[in-house]
């Protein structure tokens, strides 16, 4: 009966007694109306240690380990070993929190002074995280997954660290699932649009459009990039995505190419960047426009600041070799990166785009006028077309060709519009 219920390396109980303490600790407090801790132990360092010193190092540390655990703990709680490096604590009768993380970082602590292993000193650190019956869970199971995940934040949180469950930090956990699975659904049903956002020229002509993604959603109806195009980056899908967006932009190009009113429109596309960092990004765009028949030279690429920090040799050498086909480039989201000079020295833009923040703030703080007024300047000063987002009111479009920036895109013109609509927009504009 002992070997069933312990742990052959540490003598510890096993999972199966802890089980069995917690549920009867779980019994006792439901009818006191306290509470119960499930605390989840990681070591932080233990695959280092035993990678280095061999397996009979790291069994000893590991009992070690226990030992101290034990020592810290009184006799009503209960410490097992989950397997590997990974304890499991329990704390019957709780009636305060500060209690359990006091505990908690007596352990810590304990844990922290030094050990000596084949005569040598080391010193290790252990991540906890805890749940409590009943807040965090009614039964073992859901008590263990729950000190688990907050086990996984305390570790993220950079090692040493407690953290308690947080029911949001599921809930959050819940709801990016199900907006990444739907996202994946969406991406083999193409459930996506493109809208085109009209950029003119100082002279009123309408010279292209920033094509922006947009989500059709079944139940939500049209949603915005800005939920979604942070997740589909985070998960790897916005490259299926950025594929499909390149693709339609491409094709309808090759639309507008019939009519030679709309022949000249440019339309430029948000390049994420493990996109650019795709071994196959110069070829797969190359293929694209040859496939849809595109001109290389409506086509611009944007790219933003923080995206060009590694490696500039293979990305000017990206962008030069698409450069040699017609197709342009443009800085996006101007002056809220990392903006170094000389990285804008090599690579070959075509365009500057003041970022929509600083349009904003124009006429209200004088250092962001004072950013405009010096892209403008940098941008005329090393040959590239400077273009203003954000564009809400006349004052700003007046003030920012007072300062030489001669292209604007923003809601004073219109707001990104539904293929038709745009079109309908051009037509109008145009007295076509
Ligand atoms: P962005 O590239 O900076 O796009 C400009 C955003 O500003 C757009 O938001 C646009 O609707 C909005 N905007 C335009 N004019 C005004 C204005 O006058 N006032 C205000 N307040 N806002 C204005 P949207 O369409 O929601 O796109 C948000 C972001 O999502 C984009 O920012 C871009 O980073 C990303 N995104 C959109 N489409 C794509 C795409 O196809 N691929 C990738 N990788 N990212 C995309
Ligand atoms: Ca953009
Ligand atoms: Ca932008």
């Amino acid at each position: 009966t002992h070997l069933a219920q312990h742990d052959a390396l540490t003598n510890l109980p096993n999972r199966l007694l802890l089980r069995d303490r917690v549920d009867q600790a779980i019994g006792h407090a439901r009818r006191d109306g306290r509470q119960v801790a499930l605390l989840f132990l990681d070591l932080d360092n233990f695959k280092t240690i035993n990678d280095s010193l061999g397996h009979a190092a790291g069994d000893e540390l590991l009992q070690e380990v226990a030992r101290r655990l034990r020592e810290t703990l009184s006799d009503i709680d209960t410490v097992s070993r989950q397997g590997g490096d990974e304890f499991l604590v329990a704390l019957a009768d709780v009636d305060d929190l500060a209690v359990v993380s006091s505990l908690a970082g007596r352990m810590q602590r304990r844990l922290a002074q030094p050990f000596t292993l084949k005569g040598m000193q080391l010193v290790t650190s252990i991540s906890i995280g805890i749940a409590l019956f009943p807040g965090d869970g009614e039964d073992f199971d859901t008590l263990l997954r729950h000190a688990d995940m907050a086990m996984y934040e305390a570790k993220s949180a950079g090692r040493n660290t407690i953290r308690f469950f947080d029911r949001r930090m599921q809930e959050m956990l819940v709801a990016r699932t199900l907006l990444e699975d739907d996202l994946r659904q969406a991406i083999l049903n193409e459930e996506f649009l493109l809208y085109y956002q009209p950029q003119l020229t100082r002279s009123g002509h309408i010279s292209g459009v920033e094509a922006l993604v947009r989500w059709k959603h079944a139940q939500r109806g049209i949603v915005s990039p800005a939920e979604f195009i942070p997740l589909a980056e985070e998960c790897g899908l916005i490259l299926p995505l950025g594929a499909w967006v390149l693709k339609t932009a491409c094709q309808q190009l090759t639309q507008w190419a019939a009519y030679p009113e709309l022949a000249g429109l440019s339309i430029a596309v948000n390049v994420s960047a493990s996109q650019l960092h795709q071994k196959t990004f110069v070829s797969d765009v190359l293929r694209e426009l040859k496939q849809t028949g595109a001109n290389p030279r409506n086509l611009k690429l944007e790219l933003t600041e923080s995206m060009l920090v590694n490696d500039v040799d293979t990305i000017t050498a990206q962008m030069t070799e698409l450069k040699a086909v017609g197709v342009s480039f443009s800085l996006d989201d101007f002056g809220t990166g990392y903006s170094s000079l000389s990285y804008l020295k090599r690579l070959p833009f075509d365009q500057l785009k003041i970022d929509q923040c600083f349009v904003k703030n124009i006429f209200t703080d004088p250092n962001d006028a004072a950013i405009a007024k010096m892209v403008v300047a940098l941008g005329i000063s090393m040959g590239l077309n400077v273009i203003a987002e954000g564009v809400e009111y006349e004052e700003q479009r007046e003030y920012l060709s007072g300062i030489g920036c001669d292209n604007y895109q923003g809601y004073l013109f219109s707001k990104p519009l539904p293929l038709t609509e745009f079109e309908a927009f051009f037509v109008k504009s145009n007295n076509l």
